[in-house]
């Protein structure tokens, strides 16, 4: 069986005690991990905090030239590292592969975007303004289980490019991809103690690298409520927080739209990953004129999709992560039909002995939805597409924002009007205007609302672990 271990100081360690990996599929061990307590969270910290002279006095060019050679291991190393991923959290392989050289490619990108780390000259009268960005110091990086390698990329190659040396610390159930992306990082020849890993509970583990005052920021993804209690805790000692939380995403269809496209976007939206995404669409909007149309059009797609073994290259649908988001998924549906729900497709576990000892679930289609139901208001983080119709922009809108949560959106419509007027409106961190996707490692992501404070990714993404210094020289 697979051993993953922690990284201290450039040094693989053992933990207190280990945990077993089971593989959502069937339930068969994938991995021992070792487990660590506060003490290993100190020791990374202090282990980061001994590197952090050295690193960030490194020229730019140094940790560029690091960060690629470290792509190109993880690229290496792709095929290994998605195996380990499908394994331990059931996502279907190709996505598992996409998501690795993806992480791949964000460390690329923060190699290059850390070349253009530059400040600003002021002169005025006799005076001359310098300002400078300077990494924040050491930095804790914690994060979930549903992208556990791309997410942290997202973290790492912002954090190690500006010059801070970091502690992550992965979620516990899958936290063996993670570990081994971080070891391909550190192989590039990383000096000891710039990126460490560390195991364990987010109450023991996680709560010290939030509240240890040697961290200086928390780049957290999870859920809203961890976040919530996050910024808190970090309140104490004034820390920076980047908090990327939960979302609920509508997708609004209006009637000009391509409907077979915005069919498509629907279903790959809703069901990739099982719907444990946090950009996931959650409810779906469409316009009275087109909606049987519409509504058929996902359902057919729906009814094409392949579950089954997630490390089957064909497969398009894996189980999901745990009995406890299939449960929740499972409660919201029942929610939704006891309030006149109707479901169209799905609603139940697939039949037959190869799903028998895994956490698989049929993706979900319903209608007849309305916002009194769970699943139109907290995130379910499961297979399910409601769909409920609209008569016009005002209350397409209406509906879309009404929600806690603001993390991206999604609309499809053939006017360049509408299309700006309507996203202009939404509240949320990215809209996606005939488009499934809002990810590009040149733009910022991020929420609004209660989907969290800060962004990741493009030039804004560098900036959240940099401080800003202006030094005013007398001439
Ligand atoms: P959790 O908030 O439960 O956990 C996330 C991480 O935080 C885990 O590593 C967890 O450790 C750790 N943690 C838990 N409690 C604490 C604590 N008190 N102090 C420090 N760390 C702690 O989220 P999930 O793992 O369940 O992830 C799913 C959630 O993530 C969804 O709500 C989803 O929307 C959100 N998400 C948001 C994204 C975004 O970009 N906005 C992207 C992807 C997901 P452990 O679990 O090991 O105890």
């Amino acid at each position: 069986m697979y051993r993953s271990m922690m990284l201290i100081n450039g040094e693989q360690v053992e933990g207190a005690s280990f945990d077993i990996i089971h593989n959502p599929a069937n339930q068969e061990p994938v991995a021992e991990v070792v487990i660590g307590e506060a003490i290993d969270a100190v020791r990374a910290l202090e282990a980061a905090q001994r590197a952090f002279p050295e690193w960030s006095s490194a020229s730019q060019k140094r940790r560029c030239e690091l960060l690629h050679d470290a792509a190109e291991i993880v690229r290496e190393r792709a095929d290994h590292i998605a195996e380990l991923l499908t394994m331990e959290m059931g996502k279907p392989i190709r996505d598992s592969r996409r998501e690795v050289l993806s992480a791949a490619d964000t460390l690329d990108y923060f190699a290059e975007e850390g070349m253009r780390n530059i400040g600003d000259w002021i002169s005025t009268g006799d005076t001359r303004s310098i300002v400078t960005k300077q990494p924040v110091g050491v930095v804790s990086l914690i994060t979930p289980w549903n992208y556990p390698v791309e997410l942290l990329a997202w973290k790492v190659g912002p954090a190690l490019a500006s010059g801070c040396t970091a502690v992550a610390k992965p979620s516990s159930l899958a936290p063996v991809a993670a570990t081994e992306f971080v070891m391909a990082v550190n192989e590039a020849g990383l000096p000891p103690g710039v990126l460490n890993i560390v195991h364990g509970s987010g109450d023991t583990v996680g709560a010290e690298l939030v509240t240890n005052p040697i961290s200086r920021k928390i780049s957290f993804t999870g859920e809203t409520s961890t976040g919530r209690w996050i910024m808190e805790a970090a309140a104490r000692h004034l820390k920076r927080v980047s908090l990327e939380l939960g979302g609920h995403a509508p997708m609004i269809v209006f009637d000009d739209a391509d409907i077979d496209a915005a069919a498509s976007a629907c279903v790959r939206r809703a069901f990739g990953n099982m719907g444990q995404v946090c950009i996931s669409v959650n409810r779906v909007y469409v316009a009275d004129a087109i909606a049987e149309d519409f509504t058929e059009r996902v359902l057919r797609r729906t009814l094409k999709l392949r579950i089954g073994d997630p490390l089957d290259p064909e497969v398009d649908l894996g189980p999901m992560v745990s009995e406890r988001q299939r449960r929740k998924t499972r409660e919201h549906i029942e929610d939704a039909v006891r309030k006149g729900a109707r479901i169209l497709c799905g609603g139940r576990e697939p039949e037959g002995s190869l799903f028998a000892r895994g956490y698989y679930f049929m993706p979900t289609v319903l209608t007849d939805v309305d916002h009194t139901m769970r699943m139109m208001r907290e995130e379910t983080f499961g297979p399910v597409a409601p769909i409920m119709r609209f008569s016009g922009e005002e209350e397409a809108v209406r509906l879309a924002n009404d929600t806690e949560y603001g993390l991206a959106a999604y609309i499809y419509t053939d006017s360049l009007r509408r299309a700006v007027r309507i996203a202009e409106r939404i509240e949320a961190g990215s809209v996606g205007v005939n488009l499934g996707s809002v990810i590009d490692h040149h733009a910022p992501f991020g929420g609004w609302k209660q989907s969290g404070i800060g962004r990741e990714l493009s030039h804004r993404g560098l900036d959240e672990y940099m401080e800003i210094k202006h030094i005013r020289l007398g001439l």
